[in-house]
């Protein structure tokens, strides 16, 4: 693999290169404070940084239905931001012809939500106790900037690349100076093992959603959650009027909030091709339900039986729309 050795400032004087062509946008995230926020930038980069270690949302969804309209982008997110990206590009809610995706290698980040969060940006605190780590950060499948167009890796020595994957890729490239050489030293990333595999004891998903109080926050905040007419939008999906009544008096009294359970299965079956396993809906759930390993362990059990990881790559076909004959040769018919 070939790629070209960066500083920050070299980083950023690319990215200046770019903004200075005229309708040209960099999405990236804030310096101010706890850096929590994602921000557009387009006549400066001041207050810019590369990476975020706070977690408070996917800016996948800041993503939805974006259309350029001609202005070029370029993103600088993490790694499950970016897959969002590209699960949303195949799934037609993005165009992708004038954005140049960028991961950056992930070491974690601390939930939003923490008593204490860290005014520098969390890097610190994480790298002294990575115990502070979100769980979807703890279970993350892919921390490395090894997806979309180009990456900015770190190595073992702590000297940072930039790695094209994409003939966008090579655009990004071409804006940093210096010569492109072989990479010689492994990554400080890692590859992550295969990972727990969460099974799904539905006694105990009763349990954990029988708190849920149908704020409907966890569809809000996921980035691959992305239609417009949400069947979950109103209460058509629930029996009501001489309905409702009839299903009182027959069964004698009926939950609230209705609903709760199907909402949560037929978002679970929605998103399971998709899922990146971000914990953006953990994060936005107001009643701290683990929302993370039930729709992390649905999708990925379901991404494995077809061989499939969301975000991957653009040229890998979603598995639902894709008819395979012979396949799945287990299951029931
Ligand atoms: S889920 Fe993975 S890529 Fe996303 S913030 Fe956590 S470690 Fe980084
Ligand atoms: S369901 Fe949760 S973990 Fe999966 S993509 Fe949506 S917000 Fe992220
Ligand atoms: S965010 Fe939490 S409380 Fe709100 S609907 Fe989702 S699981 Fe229920």
């Amino acid at each position: 693999m070939v790629g070209k050795k960066v500083t920050n400032g070299q980083i950023e004087s690319a990215l200046n290169t770019f903004l200075a062509a005229g309708d040209c946008l960099v999405l990236g995230f804030e310096k101010d404070g706890t850096a929590m926020r994602h921000r557009v930038f387009k006549n400066t980069l001041e207050n810019m940084s590369v990476t975020n270690h706070i977690f408070a949302l996917n800016g996948g969804i800041y993503l939805r239905r974006l259309f350029s309209k001609g202005a070029k982008i370029i993103l600088l997110l993490r790694p499950c931001e970016i897959r969002s990206y590209v699960e949303l590009v195949k799934l037609s809610q993005i165009e992708a012809e004038n954005i140049i995706a960028v991961s950056v290698d992930c070491s974690g980040t601390i939930s939003s939500k923490a008593d204490d969060v860290p005014v520098d940006g969390g890097y610190d605190v994480l790298s002294q106790d990575p115990g502070r780590a979100r769980f979807a950060c703890a279970n993350c499948r892919e921390r490395r900037g090894v997806v979309g167009d180009a990456g900015i890796r770190r190595d073992v020595n702590g000297q940072y690349w930039v790695l094209p994957y994409t003939e966008k890729g090579g655009t990004f490239l071409a804006l940093i100076e210096g010569p492109e050489e072989e990479v010689s030293a492994h990554m400080a990333v890692p590859a992550a093992g295969k990972g727990a595999v969460f099974q799904v004891d539905m006694a105990e998903f009763a349990k954990d959603f029988s708190r849920c109080i149908m704020c409907m926050n966890c569809r809000d905040m996921c980035p691959v959650c992305y239609c417009v007419d949400c069947v979950f939008n109103g209460d058509d999906y629930l029996p009501k009027g001489d309905a409702l009544f009839n299903k009182i008096f027959r069964t004698g009294s009926t939950e609230m909030p209705r609903g709760r359970d199907l909402f949560h299965l037929i978002r679970m079956y929605h998103v399971s091709q998709t899922c990146v396993g971000c914990g953006a809906c953990e994060e936005a759930c107001p009643q701290g339900i683990p929302l993370t390993k039930y729709f992390k362990g649905v999708s990925e059990r379901l991404q494995g039986m077809f061989a499939y990881m969301s975000g991957r790559s653009p040229e890998e076909p979603l598995p639902f729309v894709t008819f395979l004959e012979d396949e799945l040769k287990d299951a029931a018919d």
